[in-house]
């Protein structure tokens, strides 16, 4: 809200009319509240902790209101979730810390109010009275879930909310029941019902950002898909999203037909067809399909470098842009790797987005297996696809809890994480000079959320390419496939969503922009018309230049 809101709002509730100025409004608000706080016989607060094994209850406010609340009345009640009790005053410390650096980003917040029997500010004429409500509410059904128990570890912390890219655009009225924002999701299915929760779930578009943020590690997205899965199976699933988990069929498809379905794919008529059958919005370009797949490039290619590599190409790589999956093959040969290419399918994450966890765990089922052999014959395994490393590193393991998928996600690696792990061995060879000038690089939410950081903007500096991060720090909207979506559920928010990033790197006003991830390069080409390339194409082109 604007100070002139704020300003009409107290004027109107106050029945007198202020000036817009904070610090008259905040005085007028002190005067006005702190007879409320004198009179009250009762103050209800909620507790952030409830410590056992001394009775105090621990509340963190910013305004100091909970501390007027507890201190004043002849009555303090106190209503706290089951999850809130910690055993102990340093475990409450360890945890108040945590939550006050992840909400706030400081040490300590403004109010830490700790209550243990009854405030003597109170004691007029008797003792104060505290009492403790604790909630059980659906969280004993939530524990007694392997599935979900780990949401009971959320500090509320607010983290998740401030990075989600639609929550940031939706705010806790659309994107929330009672409880808000991502964590909202799995609470709600067991604290309010399933279908309440079902009913905001598909706003998650699986960026997987806020499992990066969370303090406390919560596997975010995977819980949000679990909520999704029980949806559908009562509900049934969009037809829309039914096509687009289908995505590497239509892909294959579209290879396979290609240059005919590239043909048909530019036509208006065309693309009003399929928005009309199957819900893909006539607005979003789809890429150019190749039918020179990159796996039929690779049949007769044969590799000898000494150190045994296995790629996992994923399905954008394969069939429309297989000069990705080349340059991948080539920059790793120039470093002495024997790249293999073991049998493998797309990596089923378009699936996770609408809760079909049965179809990605099938794509973990196939590709887990190959892929250990090939780790049990001495590869490590290198992707070059965010969502695939994501996949490998961190979704299998979760999806089929296996030794087998453990050893693939410790032998996995983005290309860029391998390449940096040669370079730090001594073993990377120099890249030629630069014959690009300066370049945008954006950084994928999938690389985030698995490293933190971006390995492919170190190698892209060791190459000597003056490549410019864009400072953005949400999703750029497409999201996998949610962006082909038609209507306001998916190519409008999309668009709303990678606004701001479409403009910092107009501002930048640079020639062309890098990103590891095919969905975020489809994106932000056609949100700012600028070329977008694979950082991989971009080396391979410099290591290839007859300049050097
Ligand atoms: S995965 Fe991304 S879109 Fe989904 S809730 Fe988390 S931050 Fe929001
Ligand atoms: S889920 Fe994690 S990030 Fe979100 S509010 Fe809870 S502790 Fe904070």
């Amino acid at each position: 809200m604007t100070v002139e809101e704020i300003t009409e709002l107290f004027s109107k509730k106050l029945g007198k009319q202020l000036p817009p100025d904070p610090g008259t409004i905040t005085a007028v608000a002190r005067e006005s509240l702190r007879n409320e706080f004198l009179q009250a016989d009762v103050g209800i607060t909620g507790a952030n902790f409830a410590i056992a094994d001394s009775g105090a209850i621990v509340i963190v406010s910013n305004e100091g209101n909970a501390r007027l609340v507890t201190a004043l009345p002849r009555m303090t009640i106190s209503i706290l979730g089951s999850e809130k009790i910690v055993p102990n005053t340093a475990d409450a410390f360890t945890l108040l810390q945590t939550l006050i650096l992840s909400s706030a980003a400081r040490k300590l917040t403004s109010y830490v109010t700790i209550v243990r029997g009854g405030s003597k500010l109170a004691q007029r004429d008797q003792p104060q009275e505290q009492h403790i409500l604790i909630i059980d509410n659906g969280r004993s059904r939530m524990l007694a879930d392997p599935n979900f128990r780990e949401a009971l570890y959320c500090l509320r912390c607010g983290a998740c909310m401030d990075t989600c890219p639609t929550f940031r655009l939706f705010g806790g009225h659309v994107f929330g029941h009672i409880y808000p924002g991502p964590i909202g999701i799995p609470w709600t299915e067991y604290t309010a019902t399933p279908d309440a929760a079902g009913q905001f779930a598909p706003l998650c578009i699986s960026c997987g950002l806020c499992q990066r943020v969370c303090p406390e590690d919560i596997n975010i997205p995977l819980l949000i898909a679990q909520v999704k899965e029980r949806y559908t199976q009562r509900h049934g699933q969009l037809s829309i999203n039914r096509t687009l988990c289908n995505y590497e069929t239509f892909v294959g498809f579209a290879s396979a037909t290609a240059p005919i379905s590239n043909f048909l794919m530019r036509r208006k008529a065309f693309r009003r067809m399929l928005q009309s059958l199957l819900g893909l919005d006539a607005r979003r370009p789809f890429p150019p399909f190749n039918r020179h797949t990159f796996k039929k490039w690779y049949g007769p290619h044969t590799s000898t470098g000494s150190r045994p590599i296995a790629y996992f190409v994923d399905t954008y790589a394969d069939m429309c842009e297989p000069e990705i999956g080349k340059a991948v093959v080539g920059i790793l040969e120039y470093n002495d790797c024997k790249v293999t290419l073991p049998k493998q399918i797309g990596s089923g994450i378009p699936a996770f987005l609408y809760g079909d966890m049965k179809r990605t765990t099938r794509a973990a089922e196939f590709n887990v297996p190959k892929l250990a052999e090939s780790v049990r014959d001495g590869c490590e395994i290198v992707s070059s696809e965010p969502t695939a490393t994501y996949c490998l590193k961190e979704l299998y393991p979760r999806l089929l809890n296996s030794e087998e998928a453990r050893l693939v996600a410790t032998h996995s690696h983005d290309l860029f994480e391998y390449l940096l792990q040669m370079h730090d061995k001594g073993k990377l060879r120099d890249f030629p000079r630069a014959t690009i000038g300066p370049v945008a690089y954006y950084s994928p939410c999938h690389t985030r959320s698995v490293y933190g950081k971006s390995n492919a903007l170190e190698i892209l500096k060791l190459a000597g390419i003056d490549a410019r991060p864009v400072r953005y720090n949400t999703c750029c909207g497409i999201a996998g496939t949610f962006g082909f979506k038609k209507g306001p559920e998916g190519y409008d928010v999309s668009m709303a969503i990678g606004e701001t990033l479409f403009e910092r790197l107009k501002t930048l006003g640079l020639s062309q922009v890098l990103t590891e991830s095919s969905v975020c390069k489809m994106q932000i080409e056609h949100g700012t018309s600028l070329p977008v390339n694979h950082p991989a194409v971009v080396l391979w082109k410099q290591l290839q230049s007859p300049r050097n």
